[in-house]
């Protein structure tokens, strides 16, 4: 029997045992497939929210703690397994004219209240990307942002487990939870039953599901975003570049082997996470246009992931309200990656009932998210 059982093994339920493990504690993860390869695989890595400004005070507290571990956790992960996770402090330039700079005092606001540091500029962006293509205007530079390479990362959380003695148990989907007298029990699963007296739902998109009768108002569903990645060469970007096209937030994400990210869409098609020609065309139109010498460059791949869509992005990290033991740590939306570090302390922080590193009352099921 183990102390805690984590559902799912995306990004947020191995730093969530991982963070058990390390005090102490014996996990067990399930997953329903191979580990890390959904929403946790396919994501971007940016290390902010996107127009960060934009999200409520509870999506910030997350990013900004994990923020400023992720440069020695990455390091720690490096030493401890051999893989590097590429955590590069790229810097985030972001290309809008016009409208959005009404924001402006909106964001001077919170780049103050959260300490970051925005650089507001006027003329062409080219001075510090020579290859894009864009007509002068007021931009701004987020020099701290950050990435990391998500199968990079993700691989190095593994190996980190395999370390701390987690059980990894692959292709185990969790069909049931199991509870009596108000307690949580253990797991059912399509081949057998896991017994601990904590269980943890991280369960990305799917975290709804196994929660309907337990939580019937946890709001998360599946949002899709697909991604194209070029074969560019080192330097022919330097900066992670946003812009905004007909409301869609679009980047472009420059790897330290030089390959390009472009992304993402953001479409709401249920559990379905085909690729489409039309997601294909919009990714590459928008790069192109952007940085025109990916015209010549290969498309080496397109995916699809989903992410846990939640109200306002707001995750839900917190214990179940009637059911001793049962935990939740799901929905982190756009934003899983930057959120996670953070989220998984959190969450251990609720489970063996230590100070929370962050006030956790905006995360319950029961907080107003929208
Ligand atoms: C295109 C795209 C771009 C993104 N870009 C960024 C970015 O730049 N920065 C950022 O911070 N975030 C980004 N995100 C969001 C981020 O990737 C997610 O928020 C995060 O990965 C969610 O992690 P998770 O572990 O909750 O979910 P997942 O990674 O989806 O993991 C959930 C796991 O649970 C398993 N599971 C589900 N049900 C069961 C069950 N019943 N039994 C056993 N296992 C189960 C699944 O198989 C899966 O492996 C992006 C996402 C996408 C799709």
């Amino acid at each position: 029997m183990s102390d805690c059982i984590v559902i799912g093994g995306g990004l947020i339920g191995m730093l969530t045992a991982h963070e058990l493990a390390s005090e102490g504690m014996v996990v067990t993860l399930l997953e329903r497939g191979e580990v890390a390869r959904e929403s946790s695989w396919a994501g971007g890595g940016i290390l902010s929210p996107l127009y960060p400004w934009r999200y409520p005070e509870p999506v910030t507290r997350l990013a900004t703690w994990s923020q400023n571990m992720y440069p020695q956790f990455c390091a720690d992960l490096e030493s401890r397994t051999g893989i590097d996770p590429e955590w590069i402090q790229s810097g985030l330039l972001i290309l809008d004219s016009g409208d959005r700079f009404q924001e402006k005092q909106q964001m001077l606001a919170w780049a103050k209240e959260s300490g970051s540091t925005i650089e507001v500029h006027n003329g062409n962006p080219v001075h510090y990307e020579p290859g894009i293509s864009v007509d002068p205007c007021e931009y701004i530079l987020m020099p701290d942002v950050a990435q990391v390479r998500n199968p990079r990362l993700t691989k190095a959380v593994k190996a980190s487990l395999d370390d701390k003695g987690v059980h990894i148990v692959e292709h185990a989907e969790a069909t049931q939870l199991l509870h009596i007298k108000g307690k949580i029990e253990g797991v059912l699963t399509d081949a057998r039953k896991y017994f601990a007296n904590t269980v943890v739902i991280a369960g990305g998109a799917w975290s709804a599901s196994l929660l309907q009768k337990l939580v019937p108002e946890i709001n998360v569903e599946p949002v899709r975003g697909q991604m194209i990645l070029f074969r560019a060469k080192p330097g022919d970007l330097k900066h992670i570049v946003l812009t905004e096209e007909m409301g869609q937030a679009r980047y472009l994400i420059p790897r330290k082997d030089g390959r390009i990210l472009a992304g993402s869409t953001l479409e709401y098609q249920g559990f379905d996470k085909s690729t489409t020609q039309e997601g294909l065309d919009a990714l590459r139109h928008f790069a192109i246009n952007l940085l025109p010498g990916l015209a010549e460059v290969e498309i080496e791949n397109h995916w699809a992931g989903l992410r846990p869509g939640s109200p306002q992005g707001v995750p839900y990290i917190c214990g179940h309200p009637e059911v001793e033991g049962l935990f939740i740590n799901a929905g982190h939306f756009r934003n899983g990656v930057v959120m996670g570090p953070a989220s998984a302390r959190l969450l251990s922080d609720l489970i063996l009932k230590r100070e929370p590193v962050v006030d956790p009352s905006s995360y319950t099921v029961g907080a107003l998210r929208g």
